[in-house]
């Protein structure tokens, strides 16, 4: 994307309020060189992180969490004046950050814990078998610029938790935030193990071209880019990215429930999430009603970019160029027959847009084919359940997804047949505030997925498998060399018996004619 509420001169990027154009702050635009030479400082610092283990890791894990509780009034205010969210919008990134950083603090010792497999057969009883989960050394994460300390957070917790060092590289639109992460990091005198490195594209590309594993969130193209240079690397890559998400309305379903939900699904963050609900499907018998509550709900929004009162539910969308995205869906739906039933246009200075509701769109519109990333709500009539399916999986994307009905377990069963990373039912967004659950996306909304208990941390590291006798040792195995057959045609017969079904697999005789060379 454009970043057209950025000016960047030769080492410098100024952050500006996208509400106002005014510049909030400068940072450095770092050259590759830095970012190569940061990544090898963290290598130097993070055997040491490794080597305090998960418990000396929670300390200091938990001094940043009371950091971010003591300074979420100073971090609301940089949030909202890179991203001119309403207030609302800004104290939910460091309450998720504080949410997500407790639990994988106080999680890690369990879900780092050596695991003890069962050997696969009577055989290999003669080892203890142990699984130890090493970090990488260093971590790159790039984050997009909707969420400028929770996207950070999202990633950049579970990988320190994990025992990596961690290389950030925020979005230029909205990298003020992150910067203060790394302050919080700096004044609760934590090791030298996570730093922040400001830039657009070429620097996420050093990132991507120092670092051992990358974590990115941000578009499909972009992530395209970065998976071929992992690859390139052989480093290992997780990517979350563009979504479509659709919400399925059957006509069972509370629908008053159904409309406010989707109102926010649609136009949290003025529908800059990559799970926000993108387009809409709704079973015929209850289209009619359901369309009404639906522009009701969201013609009520109040707009705008408050200080720190509280009056607005929908902010400016982060740049110019996110602007323009949203009025072209908008106008070339309009130009092929759809209706706008609320919104439609921008409003006052800056990049506000008005949360619209679309109807009578099809598939063949840039509104439902394409993500938007903003505050629209193309709605479609479906004539049943299976028509709403088979929509709904009609797209490159599988994010997430949303199913409304007042029968869950008719929910849970049109669930199961959306290709989506997450299906929430009767609820939006409900996915995101469950850590224990994978997050990822399906098709081109990614690769990987991140937290889900365990596996959050266990994908930040290298399985090591590590076996050690349990009985005595010989001088010599007895496949060792020099080859003795007797030994030899025992050891296979054994395998055998141990693998194959039945003892009448070991074939005594066919074994024998092996040992004779016949
Ligand atoms: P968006 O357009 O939503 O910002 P992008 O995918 O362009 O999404 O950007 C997401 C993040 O990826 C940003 O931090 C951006 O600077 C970074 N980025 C962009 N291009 C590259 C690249 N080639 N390699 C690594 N990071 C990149």
């Amino acid at each position: 994307m454009t970043d057209t509420n950025t000016d960047r001169t030769a080492s410098v990027i100024e952050v500006r309020n996208p509400a106002t154009g005014a510049v909030s702050g400068t940072v450095p635009d770092t050259s590759p060189d830095d970012v190569a030479a940061a990544v090898r400082e963290l290598r130097l610092y993070q055997p040491e992180w490794e080597a305090i283990g998960p418990e000396g890791r929670k300390e200091w894990l938990l001094k940043l969490q009371d950091w971010l509780i003591d300074n979420t009034e100073q971090l609301a205010d940089v949030l909202q004046s890179e991203t001119a969210k309403p207030r609302v919008d800004a104290l939910i990134d460091p309450a998720f950050a504080v949410d997500l950083i407790g639990y994988y603090a106080r999680r890690a010792a369990k879900f780092l814990a050596d695991d003890h497999p069962s050997p696969h057969s009577p055989l290999a009883r003669v080892k203890s078998l142990t699984v130890a989960y090493r970090p990488h050394q260093v971590v790159g994460v790039i984050t997009p610029w909707n969420f400028p300390l929770a996207m950070p957070a999202i990633d950049v917790f579970p990988a320190l938790a994990a025992g990596a060092a961690v290389i950030l590289k925020p979005s230029e639109v909205t990298p003020l935030s992150a910067v203060e992460l790394a302050r919080g990091w700096a004044e609760i005198g934590a090791p030298p193990v996570f730093k922040v490195v400001t830039g657009a594209g070429a620097t996420g590309g050093a990132v991507v071209g120092n670092a051992d594993y990358i974590q990115f969130t941000g578009s499909t193209a972009t992530g395209r880019k970065i998976a071929a240079a992992c690859v390139e690397r052989m480093v290992p890559y997780s990517l979350e990215l563009g979504g479509k998400d659709p919400a399925i309305v059957l006509a069972d379903a509370d629908l008053d429930r159904a409309a406010h939900g989707i109102a926010f699904g649609g136009m949290f963050n003025a529908g800059q999430v990559c799970i926000s609900v993108e387009r809409v499907y709704v079973e015929a018998p209850v289209y009619d009603v359901f369309v009404e509550k639906l522009t009701a709900a969201v013609s009520a929004l109040r707009q705008g970019a408050d200080g720190r009162a509280s009056a607005h539910e929908v902010g400016a969308l982060a740049n110019e160029n996110q602007a323009r995205i949203v009025q072209r869906h908008v106008d070339e739906a309009v130009a092929a027959g759809a209706r706008v039933t609320t919104g439609g246009k921008r409003t006052g200075v800056g990049t506000f847009f008005e949360p619209t509701v679309l109807v009578d769109v099809d598939h063949s519109m840039s509104c439902v084919a394409e993500e938007t990333f903003g505050p629209t709500l193309p709605v479609m009539k479906v004539a049943d359940e299976a028509e709403a399916i088979r929509l709904a999986n009609d797209s490159i994307y599988g994010l997430s997804a949303s199913v409304w009905t007042g029968d869950k377990q008719r929910g849970e069963r049109v669930a199961r047949q959306l290709n989506a990373g997450a299906v929430n039912i009767n609820d939006v967004f409900a996915n995101l505030f469950n850590f224990a659950m994978p997050m990822g996306g399906w098709g081109q909304s990614g690769v990987g997925a991140r937290w889900g208990g365990a596996n959050g941390l266990r994908k930040y590291c290298r399985a090591q498998a590590i076996t050690k006798p349990k009985l005595p040792t010989m001088a010599k195995e007895p496949l060792w060399f020099p080859y003795d057959m007797n030994k030899i045609i025992f050891s296979l017969g054994a395998m055998r018996a141990a693998g194959a079904r039945g003892l009448r697999r070991i074939d005594l005789p066919a074994l024998l004619r092996l040992k004779d060379g016949k």
